[in-house]
């Protein structure tokens, strides 16, 4: 794989098409992988917060989530193939987990909002098994959520709590897991409520 730094954050030099043979290739190898598709204000709040920017570190891949990073990295000399931007991946992840009938766990937004998503999820992907969810609104530190994946294993973690929210707690909990590829979705699961 090829990186490129771009103002300090190590973006992966991808197209969708080949992000999504990759992270197909580590859900079947059931390989603990962290993703970040970081829009200007990933990359601003890095550029802030320098707590932030150790749990963007810590992913595996940091895709470039929006035409503005992508026209930014062109001026910088340093190009990037195309935008990997989150709901688009997210929506190509589903399609996986249909195909191959992997288990997912959705975290976030409001409760009647994951609702909402998660009929459009089991509606489109009928055959992918959802093996739980959460809204995006609890207490930080109560365990039951990680728990909860930790019991039931899932290949795939949606985490849709914003910025900086979803970064922190998929950092936080990571080492935790045996399994899973987790990625911070943003205001996905709006769009799936629709
Ligand atoms: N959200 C959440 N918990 C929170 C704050 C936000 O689940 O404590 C959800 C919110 O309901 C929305 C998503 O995170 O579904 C994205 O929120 P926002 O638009 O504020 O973040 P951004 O788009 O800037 O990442």
């Amino acid at each position: 794989d090829k990186f490129v730094s771009i103002l300090g954050v190590n973006f992966i030099h991808t197209t969708m098409k080949d992000m999504v043979a990759r992270l197909r290739k580590r859900l079947l190898n059931e390989e603990k992988t962290f993703v970040v598709t970081a829009n200007p204000e990933i990359v601003m709040k890095t550029l802030e917060d320098p707590t932030y920017k150790q749990y963007v570190d810590l992913a595996d891949y940091v895709t470039a989530d929006g035409i503005g990073v992508v026209k930014g990295a062109q001026i910088l000399g340093k190009p990037l193939p195309e935008r990997v931007a989150g709901y688009d991946l997210m929506r190509n992840l589903l399609a996986i987990l249909n195909e191959e009938k992997l288990k997912l766990y959705m975290l976030g937004a409001q409760e009647e909002t994951i609702e909402k998503a998660v009929e459009t999820v089991k509606r489109e992907y009928p055959n992918l098994q959802l093996v739980g969810y959460h809204h995006g609104f609890f207490n930080w530190e109560d365990p039951s959520i990680i728990n909860e994946i930790k019991e039931k294993k899932p290949d795939l973690v949606l985490v849709a709590l914003g910025v900086p929210r979803q970064e922190k707690w998929i950092a936080e909990h990571l080492e935790e897991v045996e399994k899973g590829v987790f990625i911070g979705v943003g205001g996905s699961f709006d769009v799936l409520a629709g």
